[in-house]
């Protein structure tokens, strides 16, 4: 880990905050909520009202979708961008949206709070570059396939360009396991706090796949020192144009938020940390 001059942890750099939007990432503790596609102006605007009521501090929506298949929906480009705009406004939740392209990252980076970099892009240097010369905080999933070592390289291209706000979400891996749609891996998001000064947050959504894992695996995220949590909420999942299964009703997510607030209360009150 000697190359990772920006990333890792040091004597002088043990934990990074920034801010995106009014929150403070690192400090307080990050509940990003909404649909995993922007689909129209109602949806966004009706799920980030219903999230906003049931805990969360940050808006989520795709208007870029890498999609497995061409011919599924791929966002609503621009016009996306416009509508998680106004649930923002309406709201007052910053909000973070996913950029795909090299050439749309400053248009991106003009409406969002923070840029995603998801998955399927993480080891697309150009545009990481990219997206640390925008300026804005950059969250950074890991690959379907990547080491911890090659997840920390990529937020080291972010960071030499000059942006320090940077955020790991841990978004699971693939393994041989097929019962999950991928494998949430805490001992990596806890190995992260090990050897990053940078926040990590946990996304037990696209990490599980099921609606009935996110509950527990939120808290045990909470439990692994995540600084947050990213979670899929659709207004009426069976109808989502794009990961409906893995989905949660704005109520399921505010027994979720109920739960997670009651539990990193408790990790708060703890008195271990570190290096055991
Ligand atoms: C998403 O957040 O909707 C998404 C596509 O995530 P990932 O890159 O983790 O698959
Ligand atoms: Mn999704």
């Amino acid at each position: 880990m000697s190359d990772l001059k920006l990333v890792g942890k040091s004597d002088a750099r043990v934990k990074t905050t920034f801010k995106a939007g009014n929150i403070e990432i690192g400090k307080d503790f990050l509940m990003i909520a909404g649909p995993c596609s922007v689909e129209n102006e109602e949806q966004i605007i009706q799920t980030a009202l219903k999230v906003k009521e049931a805990g969360a501090n940050m808006l989520r929506g795709g208007a870029y979708k890498p999609r497995t298949s061409p011919y599924d929906f791929q966002g609503l480009g621009r016009r996306g961008l416009e509508y998680l705009k106004k649930a923002s406004e309406i709201t007052g939740l910053p909000f973070v949206t996913e950029v795909i392209d090299t050439r749309d990252v400053y248009l991106v980076a003009e409406y969002a709070d923070m840029l995603q970099i998801g998955a399927r892009n993480m080891q697309n240097f150009s545009l990481l570059q990219e997206a640390g010369r925008a300026g804005k905080p950059v969250m950074l999933k890991n690959g379907l396939f990547s080491t911890i070592n090659e997840w920390m390289n990529c937020a080291e291209y972010i960071m030499k360009e000059g942006n320090e706000k940077v955020l790991f979400c841990e978004r699971g891996v693939r393994t041989v396991e097929t019962a999950t749609r991928n494998t949430l891996d805490l001992s990596i998001l806890a190995l992260l706090k090990q050897y990053s000064h940078l926040p990590v947050i946990s996304d037990p959504s696209h990490g599980t796949g099921k609606i009935y894992l996110i509950e527990p695996m939120s808290l045990a995220s909470v439990m692994a020192g995540a600084d947050g949590l990213m979670i899929e909420v659709h207004i009426s999942p069976e109808n989502a144009l794009s990961d409906g299964d893995q989905s949660l009703t704005p109520e399921q997510y505010r027994c979720v938020c109920e739960k997670v607030v009651k539990t990193k209360q408790f990790y708060d009150s703890l008195q271990f940390r570190g290096k055991i």
